[in-house]
């Protein structure tokens, strides 16, 4: 292909070679040629006309079939093998008509007998050039389809990659509901273990009568939108599914594209809110009922008595005590969940630290008659890089608990213990105790174990997620041995790093 050669707009001139020996031919030639517009160059042999076309590139040559050195045909010949689309006009006298002919049977494109009038060269070259720029356009017209082709080919793949790729399912049917593609999204969530069928309608994959019943009348055009329908599957899993109609530009239905997406996350963390809020409500509403109820007897002054009102008057204290004590709770649980409590790290005393609280517990105890008995199995115990007031609730969560479950006169051990890399906190009770079967539990927001006797021991069940919350921002791990009746440990192990 010459496509340097290639004219554009027919501005630029078009290439013209003449090979012949005779110098008449050749001058008179270039110039009748010149005159229309061609960009003529000459050759009196046939190695020289060779020599010009492998540097440069001539779409039409005028060859003369009867030259000295090489013969006319032996330069079509090797012409031809340079650039096939080259139009080689042979120049021959009368003599020669068949070797013309032979020419025409090599190739060349036409010919003009010796001597020739200018009006003749004229018209057998622009011939020529038209022929040429007729074949210039179709190449053009070629490429540019073959590009259309391409390019709706690597649409339509760009499109199916997609489709594969997205996460949602995808499913489309024909117009008697039939399904016709499904992506693997939707293989992978309702087509998992099932034969793949031909002809088999939505229902094959989707056991939901009122769905299948909606697929089939949009598939076949009767509504043109299902809206949103939620699918629920065995393996509790829901998915939010929407389809439309495929109409064509005759206005024809030819089925329906559906869309299936999957919400089960969504359901659960909306069912997760919903009952949290339906506990924090109830543990908000009681109290808030009870202290309600008490102020009201003291306005309307019904007891007329001034010690029954001091009396109402501190359980409506102790009440909103235990309400402040609950939000109190709520906030930090939701700060350390969040990751928004702040923990300033610095080192700690531990067995200090211990002693401090338990000190501070104590006066809390002896009102029960309890002891808290501390001992430090292993003193040489380094400081610990961490938030002292994280490290505080912990412990303080714990003995507290162990003081409120135990009956008066009980007794709480805390010992503390360091193993080469991890310092070990052990808080013990001789109290309720706590069934095997509750042992994760009690970690659970709002658990609380309700029996006969810690039916009247308020609490938020809040402060053992606190807690497990804590030890795991030290990256320590916290368990709980107990024996109803007998009494329960709670284990805090915390890495030194
Ligand atoms: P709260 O004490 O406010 O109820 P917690 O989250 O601290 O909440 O504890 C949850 C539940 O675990 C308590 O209601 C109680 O039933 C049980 N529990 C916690 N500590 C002890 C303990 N030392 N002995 C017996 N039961 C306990």
């Amino acid at each position: 292909m010459m496509k340097t050669s290639k004219m554009d707009n027919n501005t630029e001139k078009m290439k013209v070679l003449i090979v012949d020996d005779e110098e008449d031919i050749r001058d008179g030639s270039a110039r009748i040629l010149s005159r229309i517009n061609y960009d003529v160059l000459k050759a009196s042999r046939g190695e020289e006309a060779l020599e010009i076309l492998e540097k440069e590139k001539m779409p039409i040559i005028l060859l003369d079939l009867k030259m000295p050195g090489m013969d006319g045909l032996e330069v079509l010949s090797k012409i031809k093998e340079i650039d096939k689309s080259i139009i080689v006009i042979v120049i021959t006298g009368y003599a020669t008509v068949e070797t013309a002919i032979q020419a025409m049977k090599q190739g060349a494109y036409d010919f003009i007998p010796k001597p020739f009038e200018p009006e003749q060269l004229r018209i057998v070259v622009n011939r020529a050039k038209e022929k040429l720029l007729l074949t210039w356009e179709t190449e053009k017209l070629e490429e540019a389809r073959k590009r259309t082709l391409l390019d709706l080919n690597t649409e339509k793949s760009r499109t199916r990659t997609i489709i594969e790729y997205i996460p949602n399912g995808i499913v489309v049917t024909n117009a008697s509901g039939m399904v016709v593609l499904m992506n693997p999204a939707f293989v992978s969530a309702f087509a998992a273990g099932l034969e793949q069928k031909n002809d088999a309608v939505i229902d094959y994959y989707i056991n939901d009568k009122k769905f299948c019943e909606l697929v089939m009348a949009v598939s076949k055009g009767e509504i043109l939108d299902t809206g949103d329908y939620e699918i629920s599957m065995p393996n509790e899993k829901y998915y939010l599914s929407k389809g439309k109609s495929i109409i064509s530009e005759e206005n024809d239905c030819l089925g329906a594209v559906m869309i299936f997406v999957n919400v089960t996350a969504m359901k659960v963390l909306d069912r997760l809110k919903s009952e949290f809020v339906a506990k924090v409500s109830h543990e908000l509403r009681s109290p808030l009922s009870t202290i309600h109820e008490q102020l009201s007897m003291v306005i309307s002054d019904e007891t007329e008595d001034e010690v029954e009102d001091q009396h109402i008057l501190s359980r409506a204290k102790e009440k909103t005590e235990g309400l402040i004590a609950l939000i109190g709770d709520l906030l930090d649980l939701s700060r350390i969940e969040s990751g928004s409590m702040i923990h300033e790290s610095r080192p700690v005393n531990i067995i200090e630290l211990l002693k401090s609280i338990v000190d501070f517990l104590s006066t809390k105890a002896k009102n029960r008659g309890q002891t808290i008995d501390l001992s430090i199995l292993n003193t040489e115990i380094p400081n610990i890089n961490a938030d002292p007031i994280a490290l505080e609730s912990i412990i303080g969560n714990l003995i507290t608990n162990a003081i409120k479950y135990t009956p008066d006169n009980g007794n709480i051990f805390v010992i503390s213990d360091f193993d080469g890399k991890n310092i070990v906190i052990k808080v013990s009770d001789t109290g309720f105790g706590i069934e095997e079967k509750y042992f994760s539990r009690v970690f659970e927001k709002f658990f609380r174990i309700k029996n006969e006797k810690t039916r009247f021991i308020t609490g938020t069940g809040l402060g053992l997620p606190i807690v497990k919350n804590l030890v795991d921002s030290l990256k320590g791990s916290i368990t709980v041995e107990s024996k109803p009746s007998e009494g329960s440990t709670f284990t805090v192990t915390i890495p030194l790093i």
